[in-house]
């Protein structure tokens, strides 16, 4: 890969590829994105778009494999605290808070169960894809807990009897309804952010980023 050109790490598929294609489209940016690339060059910018799993961004910013990263916070924290806890390097650059991609990380119980509080919650097993986010969150609480780890369908976890919660993101609350939880407790609020590598940059580069923000941060102020 040319190092001279610059890489921006987005997600390949889910629910935020189509609103940051959207925004790095409004900022002038020409792409090619052909659904089995990995990486898609911007026609009239010296731009490389590498296109992942949400959950590599931060580490690929992290490890500075890569110049730009966009990535939801819920994913950027909990990698950060997953690498702390590795001792790998955890610090990035935040460029800006982006205005999609808004969520919340919630624990949520059966609907028929009674809630008293978080302090409930003591030695019980809750499935989550986010085990630090919820062990930090917990431990402030005064709470130790056993968590399930679960990358997928985290929502079932309890029906299924492998957990008596689950800590998992919600947008409308209908993934919850629809199987029998109810939320009682938000944990983190998160929304998509772009972030830049903790080094610096080649000249060239810089140049090119610093005159990319403004027409972001235009963007994202006419949309207000
Ligand atoms: P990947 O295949 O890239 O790992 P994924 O299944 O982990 O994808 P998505 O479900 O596409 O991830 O969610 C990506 C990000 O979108 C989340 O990490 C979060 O920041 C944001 N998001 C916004 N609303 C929601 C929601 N209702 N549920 C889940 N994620 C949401
Ligand atoms: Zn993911």
């Amino acid at each position: 890969m040319d190092s001279k050109r610059l890489r921006i790490a987005m997600q390949k598929s889910g629910r935020l590829s189509q609103d940051s294609q959207e925004l790095l489209k409004s900022c002038g940016f020409k792409i090619n994105l052909r659904e089995d690339r990995l990486i898609a060059h911007v026609e009239n910018m010296p731009i490389d778009i590498l296109r992942v799993r949400d959950d590599d961004i931060p580490g690929l910013v992290m490890d500075k494999v890569v110049d730009l990263g966009i990535v939801g916070e819920n994913v950027l924290e909990e990698t950060m605290l997953e690498r702390q806890s590795q001792g790998l390097p955890t610090s990035y650059k935040k460029l800006k808070d982006l205005d999609y991609g808004g969520c919340r990380l919630s624990l949520a119980i059966p609907r028929e169960e009674e809630w008293t509080g978080v302090a409930a919650l003591q030695g019980k097993k809750i499935a989550t894809t986010y085990p630090h986010l919820l062990k930090r969150f917990l431990a402030e609480q005064g709470v130790t807990f056993k968590p399930v780890l679960l990358t997928g369908s985290v929502e079932v976890a309890p029906r299924a009897g492998l957990a008596e919660a689950i800590c998992d993101l919600v947008s409308s609350g209908a993934t919850l309804e629809a199987n029998g939880l109810k939320e009682v407790q938000v944990i983190y609020r998160s929304k998509a952010s772009l972030i830049q590598a903790d080094t610096e940059l080649y000249p060239e580069k810089q140049k090119l980023v610093d005159r990319l923000m403004p027409r972001l941060e235009g963007m994202l102020q006419a949309r207000e």
